[in-house]
């Protein structure tokens, strides 16, 4: 294998062509990697931060007959206390270079001894780790090793890796953008076939109700119905408008908020005392999904939105009965001198950890909660209050067990 590339242009072009061949990073990455133990190096591992996790995408050495030890590097992710090794150069965001290995380097860097040995197998003798960097932010890393020979890293191998790394970074950037703009566009797509379905059954409802009530009429000599009859027409198409309204109060505000037109209307505000009516409101509601809510808590005031904060509350307890499993539900409203907070926890279906953090987004529903009605907006738009007010909303939550939101108010 040659030791130092001459020809360095045609080294990164090559780079360059392997990095816009695909929008899957995972097989770019792994034919760079090849790339890398062809020309450089005896040894490539490549990470990346994922979900603010570190993924090993691929690890490769020049000798094929080594590969299956070298694999056993799958099993040893960096750890992030160790700030040396792969974390220092992701921290000072410029290659490490190790000319030459020592058993104390080896040491302070692998607390385990199971990878340096690994490490001593592969007589790995000198290394090189670089971040790969995108235009965003720093993304992964890039580790080289060299074997016992008379080669052994320096500046010059160390700039011509950077430079790798930077298309590499490049390039899985782009990948991601590219993922994230179709899950989008996904999301959408579903989401437009959702509300419509939505939007449609209420309006549903009230024709047919309309259309019931019409041929009653016509079908009487006198053109007249019973006042009965027509209560029951007008009670339900009542309930029927005013989920429709729901739904485009829900789809209204959602643009007012994605737009950043959301304006706050703050006026002094008890929380114990707004969440207590919202509870109130939503009696029927509670009784129809047979289920109670133990409420506890304490006055806590503070400047806020009081009609925005309505909607937060009025949606986590929509959707504490919806999910709910008719399971009680337990509020608590508390503050001390700088926050106050509201704790909303149910016992019903929960959310999977993938989930946790998605479902503050637009559109997006788990899968467990597609068999009840919703648009997935609920939570996006609540997080977009409670956080125009300087607060925060998360969720704990176990499956088929329950979740707990809090939402964490500065008072
Ligand atoms: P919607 O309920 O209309 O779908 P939301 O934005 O309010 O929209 O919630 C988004 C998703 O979060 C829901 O579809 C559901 O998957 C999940 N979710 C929200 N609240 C709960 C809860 N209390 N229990 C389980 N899942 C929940």
């Amino acid at each position: 294998m040659p030791y130092a590339v001459k020809d360095k242009v045609g080294f990164l072009a090559e780079a360059s062509k392997i990095l816009s061949s695909s929008l899957d990073y995972n097989i770019t990455l792994a034919s760079i990697a090849k790339l890398v133990v062809r020309n450089i190096a005896d040894f490539c591992i490549i990470d990346i931060v994922e979900n603010k996790k570190i993924k090993r995408v691929t690890v490769m050495v020049s000798n094929k007959k080594e590969q299956k030890i070298a694999e056993l590097m799958f099993n040893y992710l960096p750890d992030p206390r160790n700030k040396k090794a792969i974390y220092e150069a992701v921290h000072q965001k410029k290659p490490i270079i190790i000319k030459q290995k020592t058993e104390k380097w080896l040491k302070s860097v692998s607390r385990i001894p199971a990878e340096r040995e690994i490490v001593n197998l592969l007589d790995l003798q000198s290394f090189i780790f670089t971040p790969l960097k995108s235009r965003r932010r720093i993304i992964g890393a890039l580790t080289l090793g060299l074997k016992r020979t008379s080669k052994r890293y320096d500046e010059a191998d160390a700039l011509l890796v950077e430079e790798l790394a930077g298309r590499a970074g490049l390039a899985v950037d782009n990948a991601k953008l590219f993922t994230e703009a179709k899950n989008a566009i996904q999301a959408r797509d579903e989401f437009m076939s959702i509300a419509s379905h939505e939007l449609k059954t209420p309006l549903t409802s009230i024709l047919l109700n309309l259309q019931l009530t019409l041929r009653k009429m016509k079908n009487t000599t006198s053109g007249r119905i019973k006042a009965s009859d027509i209560r029951k027409m007008i009670e339900l198409s009542e309930q029927q408008s005013q989920r429709l309204s729901r739904l485009i109060t829900e789809l209204l505000n959602t643009s007012v908020v994605s737009t950043g037109r959301l304006v706050l209307e703050k006026e002094q505000v008890d929380l114990f005392q707004l969440t207590r009516n919202v509870i109130e409101r939503f009696d029927l509601q509670l009784k129809k999904a047979n289920t109670k809510v133990v409420f506890t808590g304490e006055k806590v005031t503070g400047n806020w939105d009081l009609i925005r904060l309505e909607q937060v509350i009025s949606n986590l307890l929509s959707n504490a009965i919806k999910y709910g499993n008719e399971k009680p539900i337990q509020i608590e409203v508390y503050g001390n001198k700088n926050t106050a907070m509201f704790k909303i926890k149910d016992q019903g279906i929960g959310i999977d950890p993938y989930s946790k953090n998605r479902i503050f987004e637009r559109f997006q529903r788990t899968e467990s909660a597609k068999n009840f009605k919703g648009l997935g907006l609920g939570l996006y738009i609540g997080k977009q209050i409670v956080e125009a007010h300087g607060g925060k909303i998360k969720v704990e939550s176990i499956e088929n067990e329950g979740s707990t939101f809090t939402v964490l108010l500065p008072v």
